[in-house]
């Protein structure tokens, strides 16, 4: 999820706590704190690899974003050796699971990202990412010739200008958090109520010693998002039967510069364009605890969009999720006209809307550690994670079985447009 410039400012923790604990730990090499899994291999290279199963679980999940979101992927901001990193482990996945590639060379499409020169934000340069792209091919001799699309981000925002201590980071951002209601819509805590927040960092040393860290490991943006996409292509894969319509499987690179991989591959698609009937946008999915969210819990999910295009797969949306075992209390209310938030704007799914394919985007909103460098994955909900992206591999199917495709019955966007939510 891209930034809006208020809701940035919303977590910034003041300083002085950071040196508190810096000035302890100065010297110390170590720089992130994500705990590994007790997996082998927490990197791409080298190592035994972790044994996954067929179905989407919880464990796949956890090992896998433990991998994806681990310090040794540098907070994977786009043009630098963790992205790559983190580019290879899903493509050696996609690799052992025998996944059609669908890029320009294999699963690789090159995009180019104008981007602020790192160390001088008066100059701007381009570099190259590469969207991952695979799909897997429908069993209906005619529709397999459309496509469900499912996407995600792969990249992130990279390393912190500073370190900073982990724990009481956090705990101020808990703190302010709390303050504002744990609201998205609020406009963060005011100057009084940033004062009146003490953190116990006693309290705090007494439970561990300070962590220097500046890695943003984007574990929930969207490491959440990528891992839930791997975890369905892998159910796709192994399953004996599949859907109809073909699954276009997209990790998007450049999201956090500015929806990049996305606006690149609908302009230039590697399947016809007018061939994909809708699009699942996977960005946050792993987080939305009663703690973290007001009205947060275990059934929290917030979806924004299908109405946008089509009211049919709106009704699909809702349909599919009265199916599941338990279904979830999905909140609409940041899919309003105007709403502050912007987050229909803020994502992928918005330039496959503006080239008027149906859209559905899940998340779980945003919470203290976002865009964090405490967004890491001991602290996804991983239960309920695994129940999300049951849901959105069962919303995909039902989508790819339909006898007809999601009905557009809204006006279309002009593609040339601006997004307006
Ligand atoms: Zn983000």
């Amino acid at each position: 999820m891209t930034p809006l410039h208020r809701s940035l400012r919303l977590h910034v923790a003041p300083l002085f706590l950071a040196f508190a604990a810096a000035g302890v730990l100065a010297g110390c090499a170590q720089q992130g704190t994500s705990t590994r899994a007790g997996s082998p291999a927490a990197s791409a290279g080298g190592g035994a690899r972790p044994a996954y199963s067929a179905g989407i679980t919880e464990t796949d999940l956890r090992t896998r974003l433990f991998i994806f979101a681990d310090d040794s992927m540098e907070g994977r901001a786009v043009g630098t050796p963790g992205h790559d990193r983190a580019l290879a482990y899903i493509t050696a996945e996609l690799t052992r699971l025998e996944i059609t590639p669908k890029g320009e060379q294999g699963y690789e499409q090159r995009v180019p990202i104008e981007r602020r020169v790192p160390g001088d934000a008066s100059k701007r340069d381009t570099i190259w990412s590469r969207n991952l792209i695979a799909v897997i091919e429908g069993s209906d001799p005619v529709l397999k010739n459309e496509y469900v699309a499912v996407g995600a981000h792969s990249d992130h925002v990279g390393i912190a200008r500073r370190p900073v201590d982990h724990d009481s980071v956090r705990a101020f951002n808990r703190a302010a958090w709390e303050a504002t209601g744990r609201d998205a819509n609020s406009r963060g805590p005011t100057a009084a109520q940033r004062s009146a927040i003490r953190v116990n960092v006693d309290s705090l040393r007494a439970l561990r010693a300070p962590r220097l860290d500046s890695i943003n490991n984007g574990a929930d943006d969207d490491g959440s998002g990528s891992m839930a996409l791997l975890e369905i292509a892998e159910a796709f894969a192994t399953s004996a039967t599949k859907p109809r319509r073909s699954i276009l499987l997209v990790w998007h690179t450049g999201e956090e510069v500015g929806l990049n991989g996305s606006e690149w591959f609908m302009d230039h698609p590697t399947v016809p364009r007018e061939q994909i009937v809708a699009q699942v946008n996977i960005d946050m999915i792993g987080r939305g605890s009663a703690k973290d969210v007001a009205g947060g819990g275990d059934n929290y999910l917030t979806v924004l969009g299908p109405k946008r295009l089509s009211s049919q797969l709106d009704q699909w949306v809702r349909d599919v999720n009265q199916r599941q075992p338990r279904p979830f209390a999905l909140d609409y209310q940041f899919d309003a006209d105007g709403h502050p938030q912007q987050f229909y704007c803020r994502s992928d799914h918005y330039h496959y809307a503006r080239y008027g394919v149906p859209i559905a985007f899940f998340f779980t909103s945003i919470h203290e550690d976002y865009h964090q460098v405490t967004d890491e994955p001991q602290y996804i909900e991983y239960p309920k994670y695994a129940r999300v992206t049951q849901y959105l591999y069962d919303l995909t199917t039902f989508v790819a079985n339909q006898p007809q495709r999601p009905v557009v019955d809204q006006p279309k966007p002009d593609p040339a447009g601006r997004c307006r939510q």
